[in-house]
């Protein structure tokens, strides 16, 4: 991602405008190191193009009216991506779940294996007070227990998390 980055400011034209004046195959070329370029551009494109439609910037984004479903109706933006775009770009407390929340707390005994993104966002709303800070630090640390404890095999010996297991 940060190679594509650096290829789009070579290039000038990180700007959103700048990135949906481009033709959709040499945008595809510029973000090639991101992998999956060709997908990518498409949907970068689409979401420029509802950018474009809502004044122009990613702040303006806030002042939209329901923006989480606004964002939903964009081709190629889901739950999982409309969520990441309202935590951290627009700092609108939306929490952000991911396999990674599933696992752990599945493991744990506290949701369903198969429990839709939805419920599971739900779940951490009624527990959680709405704070952009929090939410960014719980998904960062979920994020870090699933990669360094957490993992297809789990490793509960080394995890902090262990005392927390239901057969505890
Ligand atoms: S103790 Fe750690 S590794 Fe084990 S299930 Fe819990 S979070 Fe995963």
């Amino acid at each position: 991602m940060e190679r594509a980055i650096t290829a789009l400011k070579a290039a000038d034209v990180l700007s959103p405008a700048a990135m949906l004046a481009l033709p959709e195959a040499h945008l595809a070329e510029l973000i090639r190191p991101a992998g999956y370029f060709r997908v990518k551009a498409k949907r970068l494109r689409h979401f420029l193009t509802f950018l474009q439609a809502h004044g122009g910037d990613v702040p303006a984004l806030r002042e939209v009216p329901h923006i989480r479903e606004r964002l939903l109706e964009v081709s190629g933006i889901g739950p999982e991506t409309a969520d990441s775009i309202l935590l951290y770009a627009l700092e609108i407390p939306s929490f952000v779940v991911d396999a990674y929340t599933r696992r752990i707390f599945h493991r744990h005994g506290l949701v369903p294996e198969d429990i839709s993104y939805e419920d599971l966002r739900a779940y951490f709303a009624d527990a959680l007070t709405p704070d952009v800070n929090l939410y960014k630090e719980f998904h960062a640390l979920i994020v870090r227990t699933a990669k360094e404890w957490c993992r297809a095999k789990p490793r509960c010996a080394l995890c902090p998390l262990a005392p927390l297991l239901p057969s505890s």
